[in-house]
């Protein structure tokens, strides 16, 4: 432990460090800002790095620190926040031209539990545009570049996110995750990634794509970390009318625990073909080392699994579709010049603003939910999305936990998919069934290929079983050491 830096290590131990004064809150900053300044460069995490405001509020809680006062569990922890979400007075693009220059007059209800906590900012990390991507190369800025092979991408939607956590850019971060955009990336850089139940975080003040899809959740080094900072963020919210009233419990109690006798649910759907070699035998892996502690492993049926990616991109263009009409160059963002009337000003607004997958995926919606094809697409889709949400009810029947791989494949090389929207929508092929049922998934390292990429295993779990998820993703962390591997920076 002597021999790491402070930007390596975990957010409890910094909280240990900081809490018996240790270290100061501004000595762990400067670290990480150090560490911006050697390795952004190659990485390109960032939108936006806050370290004035941040060493204004390190020296804040010293002195509060100093003075012996009462602070929160995140005190002096630096995290980086996905852009999507609205921080006071600090822009807020969705890695989208069409937000440019715009700051939002508020914070989103999970900043203020962060800053309640004394959570210090690092800054907004870059992300495809509006969500919508799988390898963070559809930001309307720059693309960002995996931590361990800097040719390839880092994932995505949330892969500024990943790729911070990964390099020690940040101590722990913030995604959002619609279809996979915490978990994907979260494989791809070798961090843990956990997407909540929907409606256990407040939404208020996340920039919506898919407002029945989406939910934030924490990408971290570890799994007690995930465990620290949902702890912070999850509860009721007033101002989210779908975030659930049901008491949060303490993520932490249950790690360690043993995991004898719980069954996990391995689906036949989820081995299919086309999935990478090296994947496979790393997520097989994973089952022995969870037997060899007691869980039993059981065969399971997903049996609409199949029709998760059609359904996911009828449903989610279809809300994305009304959701980014408020984008029209009048209340946010940038405003188109030279058109004469109102509808060329919205026109040239949203032509110039919209990247070209947001383009394709507003368009997609709109058609699916039009007079004489709503009842074919957008209707058909939600009744399939019931029988994959039965699909898991009936599982969970049968196991506390499902496991599957987080993706088919390592970090693919950038550019390498790109021309091919439909083979960028497969590497979630196995993450959006969770979103599409409302149930939490976490994703973790289980190994590495030859190459040295990271590769992710997924756990599913029942609605609001957060608890038995880091229960089980900790069993298995503690009996391995991928987490432990850094990237060769
Ligand atoms: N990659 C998926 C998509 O492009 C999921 C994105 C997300 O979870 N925000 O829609």
């Amino acid at each position: 432990m002597a021999l790491m830096e402070l930007y390596e290590l975990t957010i409890h131990d910094l909280q240990r460090l900081i809490q018996r004064r240790e270290v100061t809150a501004g000595q762990v900053l400067r670290a990480f800002l150090k560490r911006i300044a050697q390795e952004e460069g190659k990485i390109q995490a960032y939108m936006t790095v806050t370290g004035r405001e941040a060493l204004a509020r390190a020296a804040r809680l010293d002195r509060r620190l100093e003075q012996g006062d009462q602070v929160g569990s995140l005190a002096g922890v630096p995290l980086a926040i996905k852009d999507v979400i609205c921080t006071q007075g600090i822009p807020t693009t969705c890695s989208s031209k069409i937000l440019e220059g715009f700051v939002p007059p508020y914070d989103a209800t999970v900043m203020k539990h962060l800053y309640n906590a004394g959570m210090i900012l690092l800054g907004k990390t870059n992300m495809d545009e509006f969500a919508m991507g799988s390898s963070t190369e559809n930001s309307g800025y720059k693309a960002t570049r995996n931590p361990w092979d800097v040719s390839r991408v880092p994932g995505g939607s949330s892969g500024g996110s990943g790729a911070a956590v990964a390099a020690g850019l940040c101590a722990g971060a913030l995604g959002s995750d619609t279809g996979g955009s915490i978990r994907q990336p979260a494989a791809f850089c070798g961090v843990v990634g956990l997407k909540p139940t929907y409606g256990r975080v407040s939404r208020y003040g996340l920039i919506a794509f898919a407002s029945s899809l989406d939910q934030i959740g924490p990408m971290t080094k570890d799994v007690r970390d995930a465990a620290i900072i949902l702890n912070v963020i999850a509860g009721h919210d007033r101002c989210d009318s779908t975030s659930v009233d049901l008491p949060v419990p303490d993520y932490t109690t249950q790690l360690g625990r043993e995991i004898t006798g719980m069954r996990i649910g391995i689906p036949d759907e989820y081995f299919i073909e086309g999935m990478d070699r090296e994947v496979e035998t790393a997520i097989r892996g994973a089952i022995g080392v969870l037997e060899s502690m007691g869980a039993k492993a059981e065969r399971i049926s997903l049996p609409h699994a199949e029709h998760a990616v059609a359904t996911y991109y009828l449903v989610a263009t279809a809300e994305a579709s009304s959701n980014l009409a408020r984008y029209d160059g009048v209340k946010y963002g940038i405003r188109a010049r030279g058109a004469n009337d109102l509808l060329a000003m919205y026109t040239k607004t949203r032509q110039n603003g919209f990247g070209a997958e947001v383009k394709r995926r507003i368009m997609l919606g709109t058609y699916g939910l039009s007079a004489g094809y709503y009842d074919a697409y957008y209707l058909k889709a939600l009744k399939v999305r019931t029988l994959i949400r039965k699909d898991f009810e009936d599982a969970f029947k049968r196991c506390e936990v499902i496991l599957t791989p987080t993706a088919p494949t390592p970090a693919f090389g950038l550019g390498e998919k790109t021309d091919d929207p439909l083979t960028m929508y497969l590497s979630d092929i196995f993450t959006i069934s969770a979103n599409l049922a409302g149930i939490p998934g976490i994703s973790l390292p289980c190994g590495f290929t030859q190459a040295g990429l990271p590769i992710g295993l997924q756990l599913l779990g029942k609605p609001f079983d957060e608890s038995t998820l880091l229960q089980m993703a900790f069993a298995y962390e503690q009996a391995t050491e991928w987490h432990r591997r850094k990237p060769p920076l």
